[in-house]
């Protein structure tokens, strides 16, 4: 079924304790005044080889949600789970061409923290902006581990995307050697008061955080639905502290680290669970597609 504003109007109206109970639709509760708005969003990473090939994906995926009923990312009715795709740099323009039409946003993947100037290899926030990107993802562990981003220059990334009117997905999680000595809390309460530094209520309402657990990050483990939602919850009571409550039950948390088909339902039935964050699985079509139109399980 599909979820509309005025299903959930219907819901809340009809339900005497509506907020402990879903809305019928793929949309949860937030807040009394908020739903949160499920996203998917689709991780490239350095793949495909070609723009041809990365052209066909995209294409792929918008036939395969074309014939897929329930997708609501086709409708752009406000309510329906919001999709986002991270192709690399230089098909950006052109994969947004694609999907645009579908009401699929881009996001770039990464920026640096500079306006412009002598910083060869990088690109700034105004340059995605200018492609069309409306997301950017900042402290994805790739990025972390591999390119020394640290929770300094991930929050002036974050804030640079702010500045420029896109939205942050900000990474975070525990490496497996964190997760063995139980400290998975302690490093995303860090993580996140780190990387949101001087970051306004006002904009984190264009705030989404990933939760991805490092281990599980394409290696094909996915962390069990109740200790993610666990961990989601706990994100919640950081931002609870750090801004209020409103802030906390309205910012929508994704989760990340080999979200396949076959988790995704398991997944996204969980209350803090507002969306995935998917590398592997979204360069298929077929996988991505099926993963955006996650069955509301109870
Ligand atoms: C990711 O790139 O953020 C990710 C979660 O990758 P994968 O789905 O392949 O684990």
């Amino acid at each position: 079924m599909k979820f509309t504003a005025s299903l959930l109007a219907a819901s809340l109206a009809s339900t005497a304790d509506a907020f402990s109970v879903k809305p019928a639709g793929y949309a949860r509760l937030g807040s009394e005044l908020y739903a949160r708005q499920p996203i998917m969003a689709g991780n490239w990473k350095m793949n495909p080889s070609t723009e041809a090939d990365a052209l066909n994906l995209a294409n792929g995926f918008v036939a395969l949600l074309h014939e897929m009923e329930d997708t609501c990312a086709m409708d752009e009715v406000e309510g329906c789970t919001e999709v986002v795709l991270f192709p690399p740099f230089p098909f950006i323009s052109k994969v947004k061409d694609v999907v645009g039409k579908a009401g699929i946003a881009v996001g770039s993947q990464q920026v640096y923290y500079e306006d412009k100037g002598a910083f060869t290899g990088s690109v700034s926030a105004s340059m995605v902006k200018s492609v069309g990107c409306e997301y950017v993802l900042c402290g994805h562990s790739e990025r972390r581990t591999l390119f020394s981003d640290d929770d300094v220059n991930i929050n002036a990334k974050v804030k640079k995307t702010l500045e420029f009117g896109m939205k942050p997905i900000l990474c975070i999680g525990e490496t497996k050697e964190e997760f063995d000595l139980g400290i998975t809390k302690e490093v995303c309460a860090m993580q996140v008061s780190k990387d949101l530094a001087g970051v306004s209520k006002e904009d984190m309402k264009n705030v989404v955080i990933a939760y991805e657990p490092v281990w599980a990050i394409g290696t094909g483990l996915v962390c069990d639905p109740e200790s993610a939602n666990k961990v989601h919850q706990f994100i919640r009571t950081v931002l609870e502290r750090m801004y209020d409550k409103e802030v906390a039950e309205n910012i929508r948390i994704q989760y990340g680290g080999s979200v396949t088909p076959e988790s995704v339902d398991g997944l996204m039935a969980m209350s803090d669970i507002d969306g995935c964050l998917v590398g592997g699985a979204s360069l298929f079509a077929d996988k991505f597609a099926r993963i955006v139109n996650f069955k509301q399980v109870d």
